[in-house]
C-alpha cells in the first residue's frame, strides 16, 4: 500500500490521468502472458523520458518497487509486480521520433508496438527484421528487455542485433544515453547490450535507436515432410552446411501437426514425425528461386517424402497457415498451455524431442513441439486443464524435466522469452555460482536498493 504522500508525488511527476489506483485498474495491470498474477499498488503511465525519470525518483526516495511494462505479452512473468509497488506502463510512449533513411536507422519511444514500427519503415522500403509472433501485442521496449526473436531471426538475427543506442532511466532517476547511429562503436564497455535482455532489472528503457536494412523484395517458401525427426535434423544441418541461410527454418512435430489438422483441416500429413517450413528471401527473384529449389533437393536427399514449393503468394500463405495456426489450434485440445522456450545445439534436436515426448508419455499430458529449428530453439507446449489441481502439479514437474533435458544436452533455459519469475528456480543449475555472483554485482552497482523489478531474473542470494 502506497502512502498518500507517494501517490501525490506520483501525480506531480506525470499528468493527472497518468496515475491509476482503482481496484479494476490494478487488476488489469496484474497479469502478463502467464498464469501468474499479483496486484500493484499503483499504475503509472508516463508520456516521456522526463516523466519516467521523475517517477523513478519518487520510487527511489521511498524505496518502492517499480516494474516496467510494455504490452505484458511476456511469457516468463517478468512484468508482474510480485512485490507490489508501481507498474510503470510505457504504452503512451509510442512515438516514432526519427526515421533516418540515409543512415537507415529509426529512433523510437519504448512503447511503440513492434508491428506499427515495421509498417512505418516498410512504407519507405526499409526493413526491421525481428518478428516475434506477438508482433502486434508487444512493444519495442519489451522486445529489447527480453531480446525477442522470431522465425526470421535465423538469417537476420534477434532484436539485440538491431539496437544501436538506448535512453535508459537508471534506478536513481538519472538518464543514461548509450550508443548512437554509428554502426561501429567500441568506445568503452558495451552498455547498450548490457540492457538488452535485462528484463527491467537494471534500468527502464525509454527510447531506442535501431538499425534497419533494405527490404527484401522476393520470398519463396517450401514445406518438407519428414518421416522421422532424424531426417529433418539431417536436412537442417545439410542446408546450413552448404552455406545456405534461409530466412526461416521452422519445425512442427507430429503432435503439433495433429492439433493443427484437428482444428484447421489443412490436409497436413498424419504419418510423418516432422514438417519443416523453410523460406528463402532476397532481392534477386531468380537467385531466391534457385535457393529454394536447392533447399528442396537437399530436403529430398535427406529423406523428405514430399516437398511442397510455393510459387505464388497464395500458395505461400497456404504453407504459412500451418505454422501460424499452431498456437490457436492448441486451445481445442485443452483449455491451458504452458509454452517453454528451451534451446539446444542443433544436432541435439531429435534427442531433445524424443526425451520431451517421453516426459509427455510418463505424465500423461500432451506436449506439442514447434520452434525455430535453425536456431535450435524449441517451444514445447504442455497442454492441460488448470482447474484440475493434479494436472497443474504434473505440469510444474514436467517443466522442470524439460529444462533438465535442455541443460543435459548442452542447451539452456530460454532462447527468447527470458527468465522473469518462472525460470528462477533453474538459474543456479543453468549458470553456476560465479556467473550469478557477477550478475548480482552488476545489479547492485546499478540498483543498490533493489527497486527495479525486484525478484526477477536473479534468484535470491
Ligand atoms: C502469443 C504469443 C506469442 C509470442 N511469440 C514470441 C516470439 O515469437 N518470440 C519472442 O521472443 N517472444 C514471444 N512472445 C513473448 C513476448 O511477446 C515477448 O517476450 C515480448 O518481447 C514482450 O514484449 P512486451 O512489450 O509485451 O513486454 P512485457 O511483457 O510488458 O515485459 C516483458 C519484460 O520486459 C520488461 N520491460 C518491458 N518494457 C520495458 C522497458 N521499456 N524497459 C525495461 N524493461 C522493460 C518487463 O519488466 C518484463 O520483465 C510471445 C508471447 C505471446 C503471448
Amino acid at each position: 500500500m502506497l502512502s498518500q504522500t507517494v501517490i501525490a508525488q506520483l501525480r506531480q511527476a506525470v499528468a493527472d490521468d497518468g496515475v491509476l489506483t482503482s481496484p479494476t485498474d490494478l487488476i488489469a495491470y496484474s497479469f502478463d502472458g502467464t498464469f501468474e498474477q499479483s496486484l500493484p499498488d499503483a499504475v503509472v503511465l508516463p508520456r516521456d523520458t522526463e516523466e519516467v525519470a521523475a517517477v523513478v525518483r519518487v520510487a527511489a526516495q521511498h524505496r518502492v518497487p517499480i516494474v516496467p511494462r510494455g504490452m505484458a505479452s511476456g511469457l516468463a512473468g517478468g512484468a508482474i509486480p510480485t512485490a507490489g509497488g508501481i507498474v510503470l506502463a510505457l504504452t503512451r510512449m509510442n512515438r516514432i521520433l526519427e526515421l533516418d533513411r540515409e543512415n537507415m536507422t529509426v529512433t523510437v519511444e519504448a512503447g511503440v508496438v513492434t508491428a506499427d514500427l515495421q509498417k512505418e519503415v516498410e512504407k519507405v522500403g526499409l526493413f526491421y527484421p525481428p518478428d516475434p509472433s506477438s508482433i502486434k501485442q508487444s512493444t519495442i521496449g519489451g522486445n529489447i528487455a527480453c531480446n525477442a526473436g522470431g522465425p526470421r531471426c535465423l538469417k537476420y538475427g534477434v532484436t539485440g542485433d538491431y539496437v544501436l543506442g538506448l535512453t535508459v532511466v537508471l534506478a536513481d532517476g538519472q538518464v543514461l544515453k548509450t550508443g548512437n547511429k554509428a554502426i561501429k562503436n567500441v568506445t568503452g564497455l558495451n552498455l547498450t547490450q548490457l540492457f538488452v535482455g535485462s528484463e527491467g532489472v537494471l534500468g527502464i528503457i525509454t527510447e531506442a535507436t535501431l538499425r534497419l536494412i533494405a527490404r527484401p523484395s522476393f520470398a519463396n517458401t517450401a514445406l518438407a515432410h519428414f518421416p522421422t525427426l532424424e531426417d529433418a535434423a539431417r536436412a537442417i544441418n545439410a542446408i546450413l552446411a552448404q552455406g545456405l541461410v534461409p530466412a526461416t527454418l521452422e519445425l512442427l512435430d507430429e503432435t503439433a501437426i495433429e492439433c493443427i489438422e484437428e482444428a484447421m483441416h489443412l490436409g497436413l500429413p498424419r504419418d510423418v514425425e516432422a514438417l519443416l517450413l523453410i523460406e528463402a528471401d532476397g532481392n534477386d527473384a531468380q537467385a531466391v528461386g534457385r535457393e529454394i529449389d536447392t533447399i528442396a533437393e537437399i530436403g529430398r536427399d535427406s529423406g523428405a517424402v514430399r516437398v511442397e514449393v510455393a510459387r505464388t503468394e497464395e500458395e505461400r500463405n497456404k504453407l504459412w497457415k500451418a505454422r501460424r495456426s499452431v498456437s490457436p489450434s492448441l486451445a481445442r485440445r485443452a483449455p491451458n498451455k504452458l509454452g517453454e522456450d528451451i534451446t539446444v545445439p542443433r544436432s541435439a534436436i531429435p534427442e531433445a524431442i524424443r526425451r520431451i515426448r517421453e516426459i509427455s508419455r510418463r505424465h500423461g499430458l500432451p506436449i506439442v513441439i514447434f520452434g525455430h529449428a535453425g536456431d535450435g530453439n524449441l517451444h514445447p507446449n504442455i497442454l492441460f486443464d488448470r482447474r484440475e489441481r493434479a494436472q497443474w502439479e504434473k505440469v510444474e514437474l514436467m517443466a522442470k524435466e524439460i529444462f533438465q533435458v535442455a541443460l543435459e544436452l548442452g542447451g539452456t533455459l530460454s532462447g527468447e522469452h527470458g527468465i522473469g519469475i518462472l525460470k528462477l528456480p533453474y538459474m543456479r543449475e543453468a549458470l553456476g555460482p560465479l556467473s550469478l555472483e557477477v550478475q548480482w554485482r552488476i545489479k547492485e552497482a546499478l540498483d543498490p536498493h533493489h527497486i527495479l523489478n525486484p525478484g526477477k531474473v536473479l534468484p535470491g542470494k
